[in-house]
């Protein structure tokens, strides 16, 4: 019998990957490196392009149809998936076909298939936490750095024992026969961009913060609110192209952030009460199928500015005053917003180049690049060794499914 396939990020790419694969009888090794499967995409609110919980999205583009549900399909309970949440690749040797991975586990404080998720220890201790209602595996999380009054109380009485505070962290070496990244992507936050004044000024968030904020699961309970002082939102600005098609950050357009801000656009102007959306723009980009969230907008009232912002200040009452050079004009206008919504590039994991380096892979743009780009197998990285998803580079999720089934396609005709 072959060996495992190792997928690396539990993102939606590599949760396809890992649930198809399983499904054709191939064992799976899935690392993700944080607590919790599902990646960028956990707390997103709806989804573009059917506006569904994103747990629910189409398989296949262009048999919109099949779709397939992540949250109630049990990740944790296929026999063939051996799920590794809180670990990480830290070393690959061997040859294509008999690679050899060891990976480096977090100390696992609480035993995912254990946990019922009854809430005491959360009750006793701010130590324990949930970190989504969609989380999978469906196990309440510990964090080691705020032990509290409560925390060893809560070990004592967990029900059924889920509980040991004694975890400690290891290693284990694997016979892998092909290696899959899905390690998706990073939202680059615009920190050096002092025109913005992100970080330092309240009040200016990136498109990701703003889906947070809209989630229904989220903090605020999807309540549209200002961060600095929870009072109610009334105007937004968002600014397009923040730290892409910048020779000085990234000359990439990261393809989907045109759409992902029309899509909180119309949110916020058809389900947030009377809050207003103007978006400052280069072009907008709504490729494919999404023009129709551009139609929405423009319907909806969205207001359009092709310029740039140049100025953000912070008003006495937390507002931002902001200059805009409005380029059809020849013109400046001044703007005050309650919220900045800067669309940020979609930028490789930072840890990108160590692993793309450590399986002598190439890179572009520091995403994962195609063995053969002229080939129509885009998903094959080298021998043995397959990408899916935005760790390839920027992509929605239909996009990134369709990637992980031809990742699928791809290794189990090498076993055929
Ligand atoms: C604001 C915003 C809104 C969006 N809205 C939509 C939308 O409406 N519709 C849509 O289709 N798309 C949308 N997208 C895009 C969507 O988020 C992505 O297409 C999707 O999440 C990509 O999934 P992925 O599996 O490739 O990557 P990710 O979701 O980034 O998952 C990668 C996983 O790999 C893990 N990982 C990374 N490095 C390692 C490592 N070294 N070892 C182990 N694990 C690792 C990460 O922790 C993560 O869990 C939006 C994006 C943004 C920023
Ligand atoms: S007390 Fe135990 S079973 Fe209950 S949520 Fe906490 S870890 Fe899970
Ligand atoms: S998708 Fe739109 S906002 Fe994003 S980089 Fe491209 S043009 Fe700019």
């Amino acid at each position: 019998m072959s060996d495992p396939v190792l997928v690396i990020g539990a993102g939606v790419a590599g949760m396809t990957v890992a649930a198809e694969l399983s499904d054709a009888g191939i064992k799976t090794v899935l690392v993700e490196r944080s607590s919790t499967m599902g990646g960028n995409a956990l707390d997103l609110y709806k989804a573009f392009p059917t506006d569904d919980c994103f747990y629910c999205f189409e398989g296949n583009r262009w048999r919109p149809g099949i779709r397939k549900c992540f949250y109630r399909s049990t990740m944790t309970d296929q026999p063939n998936i051996d799920v590794r949440t809180g670990c990480e690749v830290v070393d690959i040797s061997g040859s294509p076909g008999e690679f050899k991975v060891k990976i480096a586990a977090a100390p696992r404080y609480i035993e995912p298939k254990k946990c019922t998720m009854c809430g005491l220890c959360v009750g006793l201790s701010k130590a324990f936490y949930l970190v989504s209602p969609q989380c999978q595996p469906q196990a309440v999380v510990y964090n080691p750095q705020r032990p509290d009054e409560g925390t060893e109380k809560a070990e004592r009485e967990c029900p059924t024992k889920a509980i040991n505070l004694q975890a400690q962290p290891f290693e284990e070496t694997l016979r892998i026969s092909d290696i899959v990244i899905a390690t998706g992507y990073h939202e680059m936050k615009p920190v050096d961009m002092v025109e913005y004044g992100y970080g330092k000024v309240p009040n200016v968030i990136t498109q990701l913060e703003l889906a947070q904020i809209l989630d229904p699961n989220g903090k605020s309970g999807g309540a549209l609110i200002r961060p600095s002082d929870g009072s109610p939102v009334k105007n937004i600005l968002m600014v397009q192209c923040v730290g892409s098609r910048d020779e000085s950050y990234h000359p990439y357009c990261s393809k989907i952030c045109c759409v992902f801000a029309l899509k909180h656009a119309n949110i916020v102007m058809q389900e947030r009460g009377n809050a207003r959306v103007s978006v400052v723009y280069m072009d907008i980009r709504t490729y494919d199928r999404h023009e129709r969230y551009y139609r929405e907008a423009r319907q909806a009232g969205v207001e359009f500015i092709r310029g740039r912002v140049t100025r953000v200040e912070r008003a006495r009452d937390d507002a931002l005053q902001i200059t805009v050079y409005d380029s059809l004009l020849d013109k400046y206008l001044k703007f005050s917003v309650d919220l900045l919504v800067l669309s940020s590039a979609l930028e490789p994991q930072p840890d990108m180049a160590g692993l793309i380096e450590k399986l002598g892979l190439s890179s572009s743009d520091g995403f994962v690049k195609p063995a053969d780009q002229l080939s129509e197998n885009e998903v094959v990285a080298g021998d043995h060794l397959y990408v899916c998803g935005t760790a390839a580079g920027p992509a929605e999720v239909p996009e990134s499914v369709t990637q992980a089934r031809a990742v699928v396609s791809m290794i189990l005709q090498g076993r055929a």
